[in-house]
């Protein structure tokens, strides 16, 4: 059987973005078309609205623009998102970059004006932590 990868739900033009809007990607389309995709976005499966207020990783904390300390909503969030992912037996993940849940190697950097630094999200974070292999839609 071929091996799952679990995608970031917004990658499938599903509007589940804090904006309530999506980051549709053919690459992530035709992985889920190919019945191995798994679906997730962890800010949903932590509780969060949609829309919702942006929030950016601060430290070890995530505060939202309206100075909201979110920061158990993102673990939890993560860690749902991460659950899913093993029990679908995913040995890789395809995310949205810069995401603070879901990027790699970029996030924002917890300023509110679009400045990326290095970083992970925090599911990205989790998935990397088992070995599973995290790429973006950006390469
Ligand atoms: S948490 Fe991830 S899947 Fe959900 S909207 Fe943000 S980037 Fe997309």
């Amino acid at each position: 059987m071929e091996p799952k990868i679990a995608i970031s739900l917004c990658l499938l033009g599903i509007d589940c973005n804090y904006a309530g809007g999506n980051s549709l990607c053919e690459k992530a389309v035709e992985i889920f078309k190919s019945g191995r995709g798994v679906p997730v976005c962890p800010e949903q499966l932590g509780g969060l609205p949609t829309p919702r207020i942006p929030a950016e990783i601060q430290g070890d904390r995530v505060i939202n623009r309206m100075g909201e300390d979110v920061t158990i909503q993102f673990r939890k969030g993560a860690e749902e998102a991460v659950r899913l992912a093993r029990l679908a037996g995913c040995t890789g993940a395809l995310l949205k970059s810069n995401s603070p849940s879901c990027g790699v190697g970029q996030i924002y950097d917890g300023t509110f004006t679009g400045t990326l630094i290095d970083g992970d999200g925090l599911f990205a974070i989790e998935l990397k932590k088992l070995g599973i292999e995290v790429e973006t839609e950006e390469g």
